[in-house]
């Protein structure tokens, strides 16, 4: 079976339009409900560890704790 081999080299100019469209995201940052700082989307809020209302994981208050008691 052949294999498809592009005809062309592709162009500076081809390229380089190809180049325009690849660039960095800024991730979407939104507020927690709970604690109101800022924190990324569909993400636990790292400050209380809250997520859609519930708790999911330590909040960095609890996470303070831990290394205190460990001292
Ligand atoms: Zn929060």
């Amino acid at each position: 079976m052949p294999v498809p081999v592009p005809k062309r080299r592709t162009s500076k100019s081809k390229r380089d339009m190809r180049a325009s469209h690849w660039k960095a995201v800024s991730p979407t940052l939104g507020l927690c409900p709970q604690c109101h700082q800022p924190k990324l989307s569909y993400n636990a809020c790292p400050k209380c560890g809250y997520y859609k209302g519930r708790k999911v994981m330590k909040s960095e208050e609890e996470k303070k704790k831990k290394k205190e008691e460990k001292k």
